[in-house]
């Protein structure tokens, strides 16, 4: 089976550090081409995942830009679509295409007719009404999680063959850190993601905090001070630097609380791995949630609030703790020594492996594939 994967113009696959969508691609690639899968995957040249084939139209990801004004950006993901579009067209041997680019991969590839394609919804579905409203029929979709696709409008949901749950390299290996002190929140510094919260519960209980994550694509204080201090800067008034200017540095105080940027590699490893507890205290539903199943293999229990994918990753008092309040949260947070580690791995390793969600897609690619097969299978040369 040949497929071409479509990362996105965003960031390399692996991404240096944070990268949702990108991580994904990642831990799912390897676990294809483990079961003969030959993948065309469409990123940033400077994507270094092993891969049968690379396709781009970009050296390196173009995540910063993304936060720049509507008018300035709007040409990247197209110019890579048309990228992968001009290369679906000048080949016939593609059996799928697996799409992760948002909005803008399904509009190209709809209108295209080529090979077969399954779209992956990682997003908040309340996004892009009048798109999501009007889906083109012709392309199958799968979600992250059933509650994301439980919010999503009726005509996403016609052409949804389910939910395949995410996954991580580290549930298929063990990893063991020693256990420090402190509290997690890994991901992107939002409001959504509730890092102000988490800040609040923990100097009000005395707990050490670490929040880990970009700011608006910025990785250090270092870069965001570029942004803070120049007022013409295009991120200078964006949502997510105000809000961690706002929200999140006034409880930044060196010792209980501290923001260490973003971190990748074997450094966030040995952080997220090291930590008493990884906190989710999300403000909206979360899709899909890397980090939580991270935490899990991790043997790191997860501690949130009870909303978007959490109830379907999280088991309240065996893998981590769901709270409806924030009061209730520090409550639960007083009691994360409770929980045994190992039940949270040997969870990870029943659900959520690379090889798990490869089999989940595999299932995916051949309905789709099968479902397409009377319109869009192209006949041999020669054949009548
Ligand atoms: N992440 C990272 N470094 C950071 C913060 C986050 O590598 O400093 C990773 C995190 O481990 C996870 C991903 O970025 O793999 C975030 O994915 P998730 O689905 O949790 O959040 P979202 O896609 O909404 O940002």
């Amino acid at each position: 089976m040949r497929v071409l994967v479509n990362a996105g113009p965003w960031l390399a696959v692996p991404p240096p550090g944070y990268g949702g969508i990108e991580n994904v691609v990642a831990t799912l690639v390897p676990a294809l081409r483990e079961r003969g899968v030959h993948v065309v995957l469409a990123s940033v040249a400077s994507s270094t995942l092993q891969v049968d084939e690379l396709i781009s139209a970009y050296d390196d990801g173009q995540f910063a830009e993304l936060q720049k004004p509507y008018n300035q950006v709007m040409g990247i993901a197209h110019a890579h679509q048309a990228m992968v579009a001009a290369a679906l067209r000048a080949r016939e041997d593609i059996d799928l295409v697996h799409d992760h680019l948002e909005v803008v991969g399904p509009a190209v590839l709809s209108a295209l007719g080529g090979p077969p394609v399954l779209h992956t919804l990682h997003w908040d579905l309340r996004k892009h009404p009048a798109f999501y409203g009007a889906f083109p029929p012709s392309i199958a979709v799968n979600g992250v999680s059933e509650s994301q696709l439980a919010r999503a409008p009726a005509a996403l949901r016609s052409v949804s063959l389910g939910a395949v749950h995410l996954a991580t390299p580290l549930a298929a290996y063990d990893l063991r850190v020693e256990r420090g002190g402190h509290l997690v929140v890994m991901g992107r510094i939002c409001r959504l993601k509730g890092q102000h919260v988490a800040a609040r519960i923990c100097q009000k209980l005395g707990l050490p905090l670490v929040l880990a994550g970009p700011v608006s694509g910025r990785n250090s204080q270092d870069e965001l001070d570029v942004v803070i201090h120049d007022p013409h800067h295009p991120l200078h008034g964006h949502p997510d630097v105000r809000y961690h200017l706002d929200h999140v540095t006034p409880h930044l105080d060196g010792e209980l609380v501290r923001w260490v940027g973003a971190v990748g590699g074997q450094d966030r490893d040995h952080l997220y791995g090291s930590a008493r507890a990884a906190l989710f205290p999300i403000q909206w539903d979360e899709p899909g949630g890397t980090a939580v199943v991270e935490a899990l293999a991790l043997g790191v229990p997860a501690v949130g609030l009870r909303r978007g994918c959490l109830p379907e990753i999280i088991e309240h008092g065996r893998t981590g703790f769901l709270a409806d309040t924030e009061d209730e949260l520090a409550e639960w947070l007083l009691r994360v020594d409770e929980l045994d580690p190992e039940e949270c791995r040997s969870e990870a390793r029943r659900r959520f492996t690379p090889s798990v969600m490869a089999a989940g897609y595999l299932e995916l690619y051949e309905r789709v594939m099968a479902e397409a097969a009377p319109q869009v299978r192209r006949t041999p040369e020669g054949a009548r």
